[in-house]
């Protein structure tokens, strides 16, 4: 009963939030139903969807049997895996650009649903979060080597930025890396 009568008075206390401070599109600012983007702006974003590479995470045209690019089936990358939300477009150059460069914190939520998506099974693994190029020289140092790390960063272009940070990080000892990043670039031979 006094769960019921809980429930009922946040259904009504939401209600009036909502009346009073509508929600928006972060990236437009159209009003819209929920905290997510509006039906326009969700269309332009391009997710990364089955099939892609097990490695490099790049999408596939058809699935294969080993599940890997030509690129990582001829040399294999540094980092473990790396997975991407979606394609680098105009859309999501907006929306990044917004956030970085446009004071949007309120993106914050988003970009963190779109990713912990994508980062489900790895959790229990990792130990720290930080971005390729920021990655600090003394982060396997007091006792953490051979652990697990998760990287996250906003884009990805060629891959040259991570790698080199990976490949300096495991000669000081780390475990398998793997990375996270909003918005990768898909070009002819990547
Ligand atoms: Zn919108
Ligand atoms: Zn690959």
């Amino acid at each position: 009963m006094q769960t019921k009568t809980a429930t009922r008075f946040r259904q009504h206390y939401t209600a009036l939030l909502d009346l009073r401070l509508p929600k928006q599109c972060p990236l437009c600012r159209r009003f819209c139903f929920d905290h997510g983007l509006c039906a326009d702006c969700w269309q332009g974003l391009v997710f990364i969807t089955p099939p892609f590479c097990q490695c490099f995470g790049r999408p596939l045209a058809y699935a294969i049997g080993d599940h890997l690019c030509g690129s990582c089936f001829t040399k294999m990358p540094p980092l473990a895996e790396i997975r991407s939300c979606f394609l680098y477009n105009d859309r999501s150059r907006q929306l990044i650009l917004k956030f970085k460069h446009g004071d949007a914190l309120h993106l914050t939520l988003l970009f963190a649903h779109f990713l912990k998506r994508l980062s489900l099974p790895w959790k229990s693994q990792t130990i720290c979060l930080c971005r390729f190029r920021f990655m600090p020289n003394d982060i396997f140092t007091g006792g953490s080597t051979n652990q697990p790390v998760l990287l996250i960063d906003d884009v990805m272009i060629t891959g040259a930025t991570p790698y080199e940070a990976v490949r300096t990080r495991q000669k000081a000892g780390s475990g398998p890396v793997r990375g996270l990043v909003l918005a990768r670039v898909l070009r002819h031979g990547l």
